[in-house]
C-alpha cells in the first residue's frame, strides 16, 4: 500500500506565437493543475481523447517536458509523504514555510539537470512509436549499451551479458544482438524499446500509447509481456492510452483528463460499472461494441467539438457538451476534483463530498 508518487497542482502551458513579429499571443493549456498519487506496484491509465494533455503529462512528470508549477515527489520517505498531504493546500506562513523546506529537498520540479540523473535511472519511458524511438543506425547491441555505460550500472566486461539478459526478459533471443531495428517488426522493435527501459532496473515508467501502433494480435502480447514484467521486476506504471479497452485490461485505477483537466479518477471497475463525470459517460458509450446485435441502446454519440486548450471554455471545461450543464455554475465555476465515493473522484458540479 506504499505510495510512489504525489503530484500536486503540475502545470504546463505552451506558448502559442503569431502576428509578424512572433509574440506570445495565447498559451496551450496542456496540463492544467493536475493532482494524483501514485501506489507502488500499481497501474494507473491515463485515458482522453488526443490533446486531451495525457502525453504531456507523463512526460512532465518524468521531467522530460519541465512542468511550470507544481511539484512531483518520487519515493520520499514514508513519513514525509505524509507530512506532505498534511501540509499541501494550507495558507499558514508555517506550514507553507515548512512544505518549501521539503520541496528544496525532494520536489523533482526542483532540482537541476544533474541531480536527475539518480532519478532518470528509476523513472523511464517506452514510446508509442518504436520506430522512430530507436536509432535506425545502432545495433540492438549498442542500443541497449548505451544506457547501461552512461549510468554505470554493471562493469564494461559484464554490458553483453546484462543485454543478452534483457532480450530474453522481452522474449527475443541472443541472434538478434546484432540486427539494427529496421529488421525487426513493429512487436518485437517494441520489445527492444521496452528492454531499453527496464535496462536500468527502474521502479516506475511511463507507457505512452505503447500498443497503438501495433496490430491488434500483437498489442496483446505486448500488454501480457508489460503485465508479467510488472509482476516480475515489480514495477510501478502509468499507463497512458485512447482506447480505454486497453486501459480496462491494464489499469488498476483509471484517471480520466478532459483539456488539460483531470475529470474523474477511481479504480478501473468501478469507473467502468459506474462512471460518474458525464464526458467518462460519454467516453465508456462511444466504445465500439463489438456485437452490434446485442446492443441494448442506441450508441450516443459525442455532441460538439473538443473545445482548444487554447483558451478552454470557463468553468467547467466540458460544458459546451454536457447534457447536465446548468448555466450560471457550469460556466462560472470550476469544478475541483473531490471524492465523491471512497477511492472515487470526480470533477463536476453534480457531485458532492461523499
Ligand atoms: Fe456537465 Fe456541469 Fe458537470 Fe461540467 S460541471 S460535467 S457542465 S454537469
Amino acid at each position: 500500500d506504499d505510495t510512489i508518487l504525489q503530484i500536486y497542482g503540475l502545470k504546463k502551458y505552451f506558448p502559442v506565437k503569431g502576428g509578424m513579429f512572433g509574440k506570445i499571443i495565447a498559451h496551450v493549456k496542456a496540463v492544467d493543475n493536475v493532482s494524483l498519487e501514485i501506489k507502488k506496484g500499481e497501474t494507473l491509465g491515463i485515458v482522453g481523447e488526443s490533446g486531451c494533455g495525457k502525453t504531456t503529462l507523463g512526460r512532465t512528470i518524468l521531467r522530460l517536458i519541465k512542468a511550470d508549477d507544481g511539484m512531483i515527489f518520487f519515493e520520499t520517505p514514508k513519513n514525509v509523504q505524509d507530512r506532505i498531504r498534511e501540509l499541501v493546500g494550507k495558507k499558514d506562513e508555517k506550514s507553507k514555510r515548512e512544505l518549501e523546506e521539503i520541496r528544496k529537498k525532494y520536489d523533482l520540479n526542483l532540482k537541476k539537470d544533474k541531480e536527475m540523473m539518480p532519478y532518470r535511472r528509476k523513472m523511464q519511458i517506452v514510446f508509442q512509436d518504436p520506430q522512430s524511438s530507436l536509432d535506425p543506425r545502432m545495433t540492438v547491441k549498442k542500443i541497449l549499451a548505451e544506457p547501461l555505460l552512461t549510468h554505470k550500472v554493471v562493469p564494461p566486461h559484464k554490458v553483453e551479458d546484462r543485454i543478452i539478459e534483457l532480450l530474453e526478459l522481452v522474449g527475443l533471443k541472443k541472434e538478434h544482438l546484432h540486427r539494427f531495428p529496421h529488421e525487426f517488426s513493429g512487436g518485437q522493435r517494441q520489445r527492444i524499446g521496452i528492454a531499453r527501459a527496464i535496462s536500468l532496473n527502474p521502479d516506475f515508467i511511463v507507457l505512452d500509447e505503447p500498443t497503438s501502433a501495433l496490430d491488434v494480435s500483437v498489442q496483446a502480447q505486448i500488454l501480457n509481456l508489460l503485465k508479467k514484467l510488472q509482476r516480475d521486476l515489480k514495477l510501478t506504471y502509468i499507463f497512458i492510452t485512447h482506447d480505454l479497452s486497453v486501459a480496462r485490461h491494464m489499469a488498476h485505477r483509471i484517471g480520466v483528463m478532459y483539456v488539460g483537466k483531470l475529470v474523474e479518477l477511481a479504480p478501473a471497475e468501478d469507473l467502468f460499472n459506474d462512471p460518474l463525470h458525464p464526458y467518462t459517460k460519454l467516453l465508456l458509450e462511444s466504445i465500439p461494441i463489438p456485437d452490434p446485435t446485442k446492443r441494448k441502446k442506441e450508441r450516443k454519440l459525442f455532441t460538439g467539438e473538443v473545445p482548444s486548450a487554447v483558451n478552454p471554455p470557463k468553468g467547467c471545461r466540458f460544458h459546451p457538451r454536457c447534457e447536465y450543464f446548468k448555466a450560471g455554475i457550469c460556466d462560472k465555476l470550476e469544478p475541483p476534483l473531490i471524492e465523491a465515493k471512497p477511492g472515487h473522484y470526480v470533477a463536476c458540479h453534480l457531485y458532492t463530498k461523499g
